[in-house]
């Protein structure tokens, strides 16, 4: 199985394309178990953890079945690494897309010009042609893959899908085949309709936000603290699948209008958009707080965090603010901070 990479911080990178020309399209992820060793050649100490993780991987060489690595726009770190990728990574295809921070007609422009580039140079790269009927059919299956996973992140606020069970259904869906993806996520769905709620001890309910948060440990952790996620804004969530692609126009038009009108993420600005989609998912799910992760040296979510603060205190919603490293040991240490807010909410 051939596969293109996508390395992106905004899960914004149009898989109905890679699936239309022909290759799996698979999610770079990080690997909070492994050190810091060649990256630190190339980039300061003041790095996204994260971002600095996936580069280390990659210059220690990704799985052979990936043939070309795609990396969105997500942020101002991502952006300047693709630079060092293009200097320190042994990949043959290497595409950096542009997406624009603002969502005017200008942007959807320049955006749409961008996704026409990337398409030529896929077909230059690989010798091959990209059928816009191929880019259909890819939009709907990856749609029904959304509806789905949109209606099984329901039962997260029912307590009868752990919010760590969902987070692993949703990176499945990021790394594999997006036809072994809707056979395994109707089954889960079939499973989820006759299960009952879980009842071992009373967690409570909480939103999570912040930057890209990829380790399903982290939220067993949680959990292990007493937390169920019932909601999130996350790239490995509800970014995900929370709308869907419009099915009955040219389809480039439709997949660059539709990244442009997803809830913000917190790599995008203004903040007070992004604000008001958390306010109404905290209200609809009846959250007990919100947990904001940041990663160390994410400078979007350090940006925006003074803002979230404010406006949850008007609000009068718990709200706890963290900036951590990426590794497990990490957990830890942070122990007593997710105690006391469990305990205060
Ligand atoms: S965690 Fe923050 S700084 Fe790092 S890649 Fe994501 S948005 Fe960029």
């Amino acid at each position: 199985m051939t596969k293109i990479g996508y390395f992106d911080a905004d899960v914004v990178s149009p898989e109905e394309i890679f699936m239309a020309a022909g290759f799996t399209p698979i999610r770079l992820l990080g690997d909070p178990t492994i050190e810091y060793d060649k990256v630190n050649e190339h980039v300061p100490p003041t790095h996204c953890v994260w971002a600095k993780n996936i580069l280390e991987q990659a210059i220690r060489g990704l799985n052979s079945e990936i043939k070309g690595v795609v990396t969105s726009h997500g942020c101002d770190c991502t952006n300047r690494e693709f630079d060092i990728w293009i200097e320190t990574v042994d990949i043959d295809f290497l595409f950096y897309l542009n997406v624009p921070l603002k969502r005017d007609k200008i942007a959807l422009k320049f955006f749409l010009d961008d996704l026409r580039e990337l398409i030529s140079q896929i077909e230059d790269g690989f010798k091959i042609k990209i059928q816009s009927e191929k880019i259909k059919e890819s939009i709907k299956l990856t749609n029904q893959i959304r509806r789905l996973l949109k209606e099984i992140s329901e039962y997260r606020s029912r307590m009868i899908l752990k919010g760590s069970e969902f987070h692993e259904l949703v990176k499945l869906s990021q790394t594999n085949d997006k036809n072994y993806v809707l056979d395994i996520l109707k089954k889960k769905l079939k499973e989820l309709k006759n299960k009952a709620p879980f009842t071992e001890k009373k967690m409570k309910r909480i939103l999570l936000t912040g930057s890209i948060i990829d380790d399903t440990e982290f939220l067993i952790f949680l959990e292990d603290k007493g937390f169920q996620v019932v909601a999130d804004d996350l790239c490995i969530g509800s970014r995900y699948f929370w709308n869907t692609i419009e099915e009955d126009k040219d389809p480039i038009v439709a997949i660059a209008e539709y990244h442009l009108s997803k809830p913000l993420y917190s790599t995008k600005m203004p903040s007070y958009e992004r604000f008001e989609f958390l306010k109404d998912l905290a209200g609809n799910y009846e959250v007990d707080g919100i947990i904001n992760i940041a990663m160390k040296f994410c400078e979007p979510m350090l940006y925006d965090h003074p803002y979230m603060n404010k406006k949850f205190k008007e609000l009068e919603i718990p709200y706890l603010f963290i900036e951590m490293s990426y590794n497990r040991e990490q957990y830890k240490q942070l122990s007593t901070r997710f105690e006391a807010f469990e305990e205060i909410i």
